[in-house]
């Protein structure tokens, strides 16, 4: 046997690496071999009954770690391939979209509900978006924010489609994000109501769906021009 046919033997012999799971919303860990998982929490808003459901079933298979994530969801860390059916069965929640093109998180602040800098009602505006597009498939991944007040602690500025309120109503940025190429999403919109922030969300997610693009929003905007871009979702 000559060197070259004894590497690819050999090559064939290593075992497959083990890869994210989407249809169990499982990713792969460090490790190389054991699984995250995150439920679907919107906006964050938690109980003590999920909570405990939580912690129930982080004990009862024996996790590394609970983490917090950046989208506001509650990491389980560091479980086994083969428990993963029967802990998503335990927990009766959905997968957050932590992983796939789609959209991925509708980060949301306490607003008006909680918050005593709040200036307008993000929970509820951050609720309605999630119900309707969290996990909706995309060309591209996308991400939105939604802060009740200027101080943008759900950082909307860097999402995709991010909303941020004020006084007179929501203002909406697009085109953000906060990854290796950060960029400060742009200024299309002011004075916006619940339901005009939704109406416009509507038609960001359609010409996103329509350009087909694997880019995200920024990067297509970015190639045809702001001009050309609230043109074509009506703002001109
Ligand atoms: S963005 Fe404003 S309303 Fe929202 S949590 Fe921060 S300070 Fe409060």
């Amino acid at each position: 046997m000559d060197f070259y046919t004894i590497i690819s033997v050999v090559e064939k012999m290593e075992p497959e690496k083990k890869k994210d799971i989407l249809e169990k919303g499982a990713i792969i860990q460090r490790d190389g071999e054991t699984y995250a998982i995150a439920p679907h929490t919107p906006a964050g808003l938690l109980t003590p009954e999920i909570l405990r459901t939580i912690a129930d079933t982080a004990e009862k298979y024996n996790v590394a770690a609970i983490k917090i994530s950046s989208s506001q969801r509650i990491v389980l860390v560091g479980l086994k391939e083969e428990d993963l059916d029967d802990v998503w069965s335990d927990l009766g929640m959905k997968p957050g979209s932590a992983i796939g093109i789609c959209v991925r998180s509708v980060r949301v602040c306490p607003g008006t509900t909680f918050c005593k800098r709040g200036k307008q009602d993000s929970m509820s505006l951050g609720l309605k978006l999630d119900e309707k597009y969290h996990s909706m498939q995309l060309p591209a991944k996308m991400k939105i924010g939604v802060s009740g007040c200027l101080f943008s602690c759900s950082e909307s500025a860097v999402r995709d489609i991010g909303f941020i309120g004020d006084t007179k109503g929501f203002k909406c940025y697009v085109g953000g994000n906060a990854s290796s190429n950060p960029k400060v999403g742009e200024l299309i919109a002011e004075e916006l109501t619940q339901d005009a922030a939704l109406e416009l969300t509507e038609k960001i997610i359609q010409f996103l769906k329509a350009k087909n693009s694997k880019k995200r929003l920024g990067k297509v905007i970015e190639e045809i021009g702001m001009e050309q871009f609230k043109k074509e979702i009506g703002l001109i």
